[in-house]
């Protein structure tokens, strides 16, 4: 099968060769951890059960995680595997399993996610995963199935059609919407149709799963948020992001604005994007925020700092 699995269309056979992505089709990950910086009703006390996928099918120059995304690192991981981790992370009391730059590997996701959370809650193996991990399908059926929600943690970059197949896994759509600019969204993440392809997705996830739900704590149980970081002299850009979101989705659209741009990568030496935002930037920014009435949350300025950056050690527990 040639994979056209996310708008870069390679249709390459990614199990002789690699595409945009990097990445063969066996899932590869750097780190599975209970993550406490993530938007309160994700995180809450207990942490999101992260997990880091290697490969990504944009490449931002600023990406603060490019060891991960541009050059690869991580561990292949069978289905198998990535199911016992889902489930383990559940066990140590994760509130979702959080899945990090998901896009290219959806396939395999969506195996995993099959296993974790039908397995066990119908008490036999299915027959279509007899076929595929059958060893696997055992050693899982012997756990609870999987009971919290699943976070699909993205940058937009995704095919409808690839959101479609996981409308009844995913319960919660953490989707970037990083530019409007087709000259900023080539120049930076090296994908001039970004803003078509990552609006037409986060419309689609607005589709499927509406306004948000949260539980009685407070975490949310299903829904959106749209993330956008603020980048260093690119205001502008960030309020046309405002006010594309406050025209096209309903007043009850979660946003999280993101002031924890820090220069990584390519951007280091950048002279436009080679710094921190400034006050002056972030107040202008979230000054348009309050003033379209958006929901969601505003990220404290001091919050831009490389010690935020999860150390991908390769460690799949907690
Ligand atoms: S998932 Fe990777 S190989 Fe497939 S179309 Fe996207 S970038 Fe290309």
């Amino acid at each position: 099968m040639l994979c056209d699995i996310c708008p870069r269309q390679c249709n390459i056979d990614r199990a002789k060769t690699k595409g945009f992505c990097g990445m063969s089709k066996t899932p590869v990950a750097a780190r599975a951890f209970l993550h406490m910086w993530e938007e309160p009703c994700i995180s809450g006390t207990r942490g999101s059960g992260t997990v880091f996928f290697s490969g990504c099918n944009l490449k931002c120059i600023y990406c603060q995680n490019y060891e991960i995304s541009h050059k690869g690192r991580g561990r292949e991981l069978t289905v198998r595997e990535l199911a016992d981790i889902f489930l383990t992370l559940r066990d140590r009391g994760a509130h979702n399993i959080n899945l990090v730059t998901p896009t290219h590997f959806v396939p395999a996701i969506r195996e995993a996610l099959s296993i974790a959370k039908d397995t066990a809650a119908v008490g036999t193996v299915l027959p279509a995963m007899k076929t595929s991990d059958s060893a696997a399908c055992s050693e899982v059926l012997d756990r609870r199935p999987l009971d919290i929600p699943v976070v699909y943690n993205t940058n937009a970059y995704d095919s409808v059609l690839q959101l479609h197949s996981l409308e009844n896994m995913v319960d919660i759509y953490l989707p970037d919407l990083k530019y409007i600019s087709s000259d900023l969204s080539k120049q930076y993440s090296g994908a001039p149709d970004y803003f078509e392809k990552a609006s037409a997705a986060i419309m689609e996830m607005y589709r499927q799963k509406g306004a948000p739900e949260f539980d009685s704590g407070g975490m949310m149980q299903k829904g959106v948020i749209i993330r956008h970081l603020v980048l260093p002299g690119h205001t502008a850009e960030t309020l046309k992001v405002l006010d594309w979101i406050s025209a096209n989705l309903s007043k009850d659209a979660y946003v999280s604005l993101m002031s924890q741009y820090t220069p990584c990568h390519l951007a280091r030496e950048h002279s436009r994007i080679g710094r921190r935002i400034t006050r002056h930037e972030y107040d202008r920014v979230v000054s348009r925020f309050m003033k379209l009435g958006l929901n969601g949350f505003v990220q404290e300025r001091g919050s831009a700092s490389e010690e935020f950056i999860p150390d991908f050690d390769e460690t799949f527990l907690i």
